[in-house]
Parts: structure tokens; sequence; C-alpha cells
């Protein structure tokens, strides 16, 4: 008797990541193992050393064979055993280590676009919609497009065991949101990029593509982002540690430092506008949608919670946006004694 496996693993395009997948048949009893494959195919080797090594590193069930079939989300090391330059998951993992007594969990919003081949599902042949307005959060076959396949992508989430925690239609036709956590920094990377690749593959079936791209639309459409929300065991229980939180993402060079890593294209998506904050100005302030980084309201009232980081883009990798985050949040929380 035998199960599939699919291996799943993020190649080395530049300067945006794709995924990746092939299938391994197994035999029931034995555990998805250490595979291979063509590292000059997926810009991540040269054709004459082309052998790259894929280690699993995270296993869900598979919600679309069902069964006993399995996701295998992978590392990608070179044959040597180090991890391949492209592996953000390796460097994320000491840094979540080191800070692991902070308690640090996360919660990704992640946004998307539908495209029905070069136009976004929802938009006319050779036009525009109605301008934004009525579509967030909407309801109706003239405001939503795409909730069938949304459905179904939170349908296999679940099964998949994924912390999903919730979905709505987005401010442009066509765009939608989910939200993963809030869990640990590896456990939501590792589940935003299955819970992505679920989406891509369930999309396929419709004959409908997604992008991540942060500003699908120029012009007055709004981009898509990855707003990460953030807290440590301290900014649960105090509001003097969300507010050291907030200010160490300001201190020196760290706005720039993280703005650059947060997706590729984002000055074209921090623009000042459509809530958001130029790239170059850090800001942060409570229940503002126009700031690099909002407190939301409750956590005022309640004096502790969690901050909302609005800048991560949509293409982001989350590998890289929590590793910057927990590294500048916690080393200021540790020298200001709120651990
Ligand atoms: P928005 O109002 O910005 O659209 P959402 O409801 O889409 O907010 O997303 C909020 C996210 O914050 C969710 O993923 C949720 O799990 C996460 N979250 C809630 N509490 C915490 C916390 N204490 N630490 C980190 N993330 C949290
Ligand atoms: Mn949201
Ligand atoms: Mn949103
Ligand atoms: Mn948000």
């Amino acid at each position: 008797m035998n199960y599939l496996a699919e291996y799943i693993w993020i190649d080395g395009t530049s300067p945006t990541a794709k995924l990746r997948s092939k299938t391994k048949v197994v035999s029931t009893g034995a555990e998805p193992t250490t595979w291979g494959f063509d590292g000059s195919s997926t810009n991540q080797a040269a054709g004459h050393a082309s052998d790259r090594v894929l280690e699993p590193a995270f296993i869900c069930p598979d919600p679309i064979r069902g069964g006993d079939n399995v996701l295998v989300l992978c590392e990608v090391l070179n044959t040597d055993g180090t991890p391949h330059h492209s592996n953000t998951r390796a460097e994320l993992a000491p840094v979540s280590d080191r800070f692991a007594a902070h308690a640090p969990v996360f919660g990704i919003e992640q946004e998307y676009t539908f495209f029905d081949g070069t136009r976004p599902l929802g938009f006319p042949v050779g036009g525009f919609p109605a301008a934004q307005g009525g579509y967030y959060c909407g309801v109706g076959a003239d405001e939503i497009f795409g909730r069938q396949i949304v459905e179904k992508h939170l349908e296999r989430c679940l099964t998949a065991g994924l912390s999903i925690s919730g979905i709505n239609a987005e401010v442009m036709p066509g765009q939608w949101e989910f939200q993963v956590g809030p869990v640990g920094p590896l456990e939501v990377s590792d589940q935003l990029w299955v819970a992505r690749w679920l989406l891509y593959r369930t999309a396929e079936e419709y004959g409908v593509t997604v992008t991540l791209d942060p500003k699908p639309v120029k012009g007055d459409w709004n981009g898509a982002g990855a707003h990460t929300n953030f807290s440590t065991n301290t900014m649960r229980q105090s509001y003097a540690a969300i507010v050291a939180a907030c200010e160490a993402l300001g201190e020196g060079s760290k706005p720039l430092d993280h703005v650059k890593n947060y997706g590729a294209g984002i000055d074209d998506r921090l623009t000042g506008l459509h809530e958001t904050a130029p790239w170059n100005e850090y800001s942060y302030g409570v229940s503002d949608r126009g700031a690099s980084v909002r407190i939301p309201w409750q956590v005022q009232r309640d004096g502790k919670g969690y901050i909302e980081d609005r800048r991560p883009n949509a293409n982001v990798d989350p590998y890289v946006v929590t590793r910057l985050i927990v590294d500048t949040c916690c080393t200021a929380l540790e020298e200001t004694g709120l651990i």
C-alpha cells in the first residue's frame, strides 16, 4: 500500500520567489524523507551542478487528495547539507530559538488578487468596474468575484489543520484576504506558504490565477498587503511593552532595514494613499490605518495586546518579516527589561 506526498518548496526566482511542488509515492508506514530536485530549473543551481536537496520541514494532511496523503513543505539544502541561500527558513529558526522565552506570536493577513487572463476577476473587458467603495466585505454578484474559490480554499486550509482565523473580500473587485494565526514565527510562516500553495492550486481548478502583486492595478485602486500582527508575552500584558515595540521599529536604520525586506515593489504600494503610510516615513498610532504600525483601539482600551505592522507587501516572505520583527522588537524589549 502507498500514499502520496506532495513535496512543496520555495524556489530561487528573484525578486519574488515562486512555489514549486512534485509528488512522491511513499510506502504506507514509511515517513516522507529527504528528496532532491533539479535546481537548474528553479533558479537554485547551475546546470553543471544542478542537484539540490529537499528536507521536510512541515507536514500536514493533503486536503485535495484526501485519505492518508500529505503535503510536505521543505527547506532547500545544498548537497553538503548546508542551507541553500534561498532558504530563509534556516535564518528564522535560530532567531526564533534565541527569543523563544518572549513567546512571540503572529497573525498575518494575506491579501491577494484573482486574475482571469490579463484582467482582475470582475473587471469588464476593455474597461474598469465602478470605483472602489462597495466591494470590501460586500455581497452580491455585482460586487463579489471568486467566492466559490475562496470558500473552497478556506475549507481545504481547515482540513489541512492550518490556523486560518478568517477571510474577507477586499477593497478592489477580485481582491480577497485570509488570515493565518496567531501562532509562533515558524508556524505562521510554514502555514502561510502552504496556504498560498493551496490557493494557487485551488484557483487552478477554476481556470483562475492568483497574484500576490502588491499593486496589481495602477492608479486609484488599493494595493495588496500582508499586515503582520505581532505580540510577545509582555506585550500581551502591558501597554509599556506595546509602545516599546512600536518605538523599536522606528529606531535609527530600522524602518529602512525592514521596508526593503518587506516585498518587491513596496514603494509602488506604500505611497501614503489607499490606507498606507509612505514607505520612507515611519509612524505609529492608535486606530491609524494611515500609519506604518497601528495599535488597534481595543489594545489601547485594554492596555495590552498586539501591534499591526501594515507595511509588508502581499508578496513578502513570512520567514523574513517574522525574523526581522522578532529580532528588532525582542532585542529592544530585553534592553528595557520588558521580557
Ligand atoms: P484588520 O482589522 O487589520 O483587518 P484582521 O482581523 O484581518 O484585522 O487580522 C487580525 C489578525 O491579528 C488575525 O490574524 C489575528 O489572529 C491576529 N491577532 C489577534 N491577536 C493577536 C495577538 N495577540 N498577537 C498577534 N496576532 C494577533
Ligand atoms: Mn484584515
Ligand atoms: Mn485587508
Ligand atoms: Mn489589517
